[in-house]
């Protein structure tokens, strides 16, 4: 099995977070993730979605989710 660790998604994805006990949904990123006490960069999103936990319901059946960020491209008009 060929697995990815948290840290190689550290630019250009994002994360959500789904209790599948109370449904709460809420955004996340790599810094964000990286913050919390028992996470860090060398796990892979399956060890991540384990050590999560819902904020409001407190159970640990939480769904992480990947997914990728558009690049955002900044067109500057009227330039001279
Ligand atoms: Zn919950």
């Amino acid at each position: 099995m060929n697995h990815l660790y948290l840290d190689d998604y550290a630019s250009g994805y994002g994360f959500e977070t789904r209790c599948r006990t109370c449904g709460h949904q809420a955004r996340e990123s790599h810094t964000s993730l990286c913050t919390r006490p028992d996470v860090h960069g060398r796990l892979t999103l399956e060890d991540v979605s384990e050590r999560l936990t819902c904020p409001y319901c407190k159970t640990r059946a939480v769904r992480l989710h990947l997914h990728r960020l558009t690049p955002v491209h900044h067109f500057i008009a009227g330039m001279p």
